[in-house]
């Protein structure tokens, strides 16, 4: 699972109704309270991951409207103009613990309870979650008792020394990262501000004589046409969202940042992978129309599946139509797999039932855009491969993407080790992201390890140009300080090209 993989956890879309129905797949009942549930997901996954699960919402409280954004796909989804301003934009930063908004309050609560004092006269209890820091900071040796954080810095707002004493001795640790803290606190207060949020309402289809420009998010939005991000912070909220359609549509795209050129990433077998998608998602216009005579073969959508899918399953219907808008003839099917692939997502519940139609009981949304369809599918991938549901896989419409699947997890690992295999055989391309370089270069270092030499890589791993902009804190170790798809990389199953051996 890859919450526990990538030493993370994306929650709290959205508000929960059919508690029974969710408590089957948090494995225990929850309050009506998103952070409650938040807390209790988190706890279930921290039994298995040492503690290092990242708690992230991306909304805040803004339930309803986007409850009802998400299943009408429509234009806008957490904002409503008439919602009473609960804090001015000048007035954002607020200490966690004396926060205005409850649910930041509650999470300050979580904290205290679960992460732990940094300071290095502590006692070390689990494995840094980045070694860079771990050389940073002095070496632990201390033998005090591990301690739960509970004083909290006054410049950042945040719970993170057990008192003003270590807090002051490590300040020079500290401040590293405290600026980042400090706009992590002013952005969460701010989704939750009550404000009318203009970064929220998309841009529609994009006119096919239009390039895109993907140089990086400024251009890509100037040229998309999203017209309300007029500031660095709009800028954070919406890009922490549009980054998972982004980063699919950025690699897909025949406009894509990354090639085959001298540092352009891309390598010879990416490009020959990448084509062949692009040439189902860029077809030539055929001439036809509308009526009989106009009638031409239309090639199948593009099925994308998601796997370990998360959060980015709950998204609202119109971040995910984005995607779509980059490729005006081309289609979609997005096919979001995973154990967890309905967390916040309890306005969906009960599931369909399993029929032999239907031998999964996956929920079906066809109608999210006129080109995209999206299905999600509780089970593990490699539970559904084995049936042959989705056989026979072509590499010029099927691609796979793993967001922050931490493969090299020690947590997670063992779930994507029967995975990843089945994948390689399909030899469709994988699209893979990591939170850190460290998150990142664990799951290469555990695919290398795993799989020998069975894989190509379609794209050197590096900085995913449409990353997240917005920094997140892991609610059990608010040191852990990351973005949402920081990097990227792709691969897929070894082809072997036949050779004859020529006998002498
Ligand atoms: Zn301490
Ligand atoms: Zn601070």
């Amino acid at each position: 699972m890859r919450s526990a993989a990538s030493g993370t956890c994306r929650r709290c879309l959205r508000t929960p109704r059919a508690a029974t129905a969710t408590a089957a797949i948090h494995s225990r009942p929850f309050s009506s309270l998103p952070l409650a549930r938040r807390s209790t997901a988190s706890r279930r996954i921290d039994t298995r991951s040492n503690g290092n699960v990242r708690s992230i919402s991306f909304f805040g409280q803004k339930k309803s409207d986007e409850s009802a954004a998400v299943q009408s796909g429509a234009a806008t989804n957490s904002t409503e103009p008439s919602s009473p301003l609960v804090l001015r934009p000048d007035d954002l930063f607020h200490s966690y613990t004396q926060s205005p908004i409850p649910e930041i309050r509650r999470r300050a609560a979580f904290m205290r309870q679960h992460a732990l004092c940094p300071h290095p006269d502590h006692r070390p209890t689990r494995l840094p979650a980045n070694p860079d820091a771990a050389a940073q900071a002095p070496a632990s040796t201390g033998n005090q008792a591990p301690a739960h954080v509970d004083f909290e810095c006054p410049d950042c707002g945040i719970p993170v020394y057990c008192s003003e004493k270590h807090w002051a001795e490590d300040y020079e640790n500290h401040l590293q990262i405290c600026d980042t803290l400090r706009q992590i606190n002013e952005d969460d207060h701010d989704l939750r501000s009550g404000r009318f949020f203009p970064e929220f309402e998309y841009a529609g289809p994009q006119m096919e004589e239009a390039a895109i420009n993907m140089t990086n998010w400024d251009t890509f939005l100037y040229t998309r046409q999203f017209e309300a991000i007029n500031n660095d912070r709009s800028m954070r909220q919406v890009t922490r969202l549009l980054t998972y359609p982004m980063t699919i549509g950025s690699v897909l795209h025949e406009l894509s940042p990354y090639n085959v050129r001298k540092g352009g990433r891309l390598t010879p077998e990416g490009l020959k992978s990448l084509s062949a998608l692009r040439y189902t998602l860029h077809p030539p216009k055929t001439g036809g129309g509308e009526g009989i005579r106009g009638l031409r073969p239309e090639a199948p959508p593009v099925r994308i599946f998601i796997l370990g899918a998360r959060a980015e399953s709950s998204l609202p219907r119109n971040v995910w139509v984005q995607l779509a808008h980059l490729f005006p003839r081309g289609k979609f099917h997005l096919v979001f797999i995973g154990p967890d692939s309905m967390a916040n997502r309890d306005d969906e519940f009960p599931l369909p039932p399993r029929t032999p139609s239907n031998p999964f009981g996956a929920l079906v949304e066809d109608r999210v855009w006129p080109s995209m369809k999206i299905s999600t599918i509780v089970d593990y991938y490699h539970t559904i491969h084995k049936t042959g549901l989705f056989a026979p896989y072509d590499p010029y419409f099927d691609c796979f993407v793993l967001f922050h699947p931490g493969l090299g997890h020690p947590a997670s690992s063992h779930e994507w080790s029967e995975t990843i295999p089945l994948l390689f055989e399909t030899k469709a391309p994988i699209i893979a992201t990591g939170y850190t370089q460290y998150d990142m270069e664990r799951d290469i270092e555990w695919v290398n390890k795993t799989c020998g030499g069975e894989y190509d890589l379609l794209m050197e791993p590096g900085r995913n140009t449409f990353s997240s902009q917005r920094w997140d804190l892991n609610d059990l170790d608010p040191q852990d300080v990351t973005c949402g798809n920081w990097g990227v990389w792709a691969f897929r199953g070894k082809r072997y090209e036949a050779t004859h051996k020529t006998s002498e």
